[in-house]
């Protein structure tokens, strides 16, 4: 079931067009990450979709509500995360998310949302108190306090470390089995390919792809990255280069010292003709292996750019 419908949202500040022409849908229940360059018009978007940036163009349905004539019943359905600055540094995260659950009629209990959050521990210290982490856990939180179907979290990881990062990917994944749709916009590529059902990718203000992580990396290329590395050194790589040249399936051979990196679109065939190679020489192989595609090699691929954390 589809829960939101963007078509061909456009909007221009002054001469830049920060969003030229994006479409997608969202479905029920689905974790749909849109990740693209800076400046790609990630957070105009969404901004459009929540109701705080109006559209030069292009519409956007919640089901059967727009914003034009039904925006009550849309903050209803939907909790965006707030910025960091929006909640009270004096006041707890129980007092906070009291507060925000005061602003609406119907709200879930702040013991609930703490235990979703994983804030239940922490829930009497003063928010200036927390850390990074924690205090964008309670960002999550307020998102929750009205018990909405959908949820946008705009780069809910940015400059927390690993450990933090995957405290929040595991409240996003428990939000999927609650049953939640979450929008997410992210800055890292693990966390794309991990949480995500559906990746769209946009750069300059257009979808440029839109799938699941998994179809988005098979579409990209059967190719696969061998490495292999010789206890015998640099000469044993050579021969084992040379030996390569006539290889159908190598389109790519690269050396480093006694390692050779090939690409093959068919990986076993190659190593098996390798390992054959290699055992008539003697030579003897230090390490062996294949590197799987990745998402961040589908935006390289797709945007042109270099990822960058
Ligand atoms: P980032 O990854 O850096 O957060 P983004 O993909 O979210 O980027 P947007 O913030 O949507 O991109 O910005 C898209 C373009 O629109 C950028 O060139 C930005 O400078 C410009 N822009 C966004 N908001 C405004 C504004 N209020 N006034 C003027 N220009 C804006």
């Amino acid at each position: 079931m589809t829960v939101l419908e963007v078509r061909n949202l456009q909007k221009s500040f002054g001469q830049i067009k920060a969003v030229q022409d994006i479409s997608f849908s969202v479905n029920a229940g689905e974790v749909f990450t849109i990740i693209g360059p800076n400046g790609a018009g990630k957070t105009t978007t969404l901004e459009m979709i929540e109701g705080l940036v109006s559209p030069d163009n292009g519409e956007i349905h919640f089901g059967d509500l727009d914003w034009n004539k039904h925006a009550v019943s849309i903050k209803k359905k939907i909790g965006v995360q707030p910025q960091s600055s929006a909640m009270f540094d004096l006041l707890t995260p129980e007092e906070n998310l009291n507060l925000f659950a005061s602003f609406y009629d119907h709200a879930r209990p702040a013991k609930e949302i703490l235990e979703i959050v994983n804030l239940t521990e922490h829930r009497n210290n003063h928010v200036k108190k927390l850390s990074g982490g924690q205090r964008q856990r309670l960002a999550i939180g307020l998102a929750l306090i009205s018990d909405p179907e959908i949820i946008f979290l705009d780069e809910p990881t940015t400059g927390l470390d690993p450990q933090a990062r995957r405290n929040i990917w595991d409240i996003i994944l428990h939000l999927k089995e609650l049953g939640k749709t979450t929008i997410l916009t992210t800055h890292y590529m693990e966390e794309a390919e991990k949480l995500s059902d559906r990746v769209c990718i946009v750069d300059q203000g257009n979808v440029i792809t839109l799938d699941s992580p998994s179809s988005l990396i098979e579409k990209l290329t059967d190719e696969r990255e061998i490495r292999l590395s010789f206890l015998d050194g640099e000469e044993a790589a050579k021969d084992a280069d040379n030996f390569l040249k006539d290889a159908e399936s190598v389109s790519k051979t690269e050396r480093e010292g006694a390692t050779l990196k090939i690409w093959a679109a068919r990986p076993e065939e190659t190593l098996l003709d390798l390992f054959k190679f290699t055992k008539e020489k003697s030579y003897q192989v230090e390490q062996v292996s294949i590197r799987e595609l990745s998402l961040e090699d589908v935006f390289i691929a797709f945007t042109g750019k270099e990822w960058r954390d």
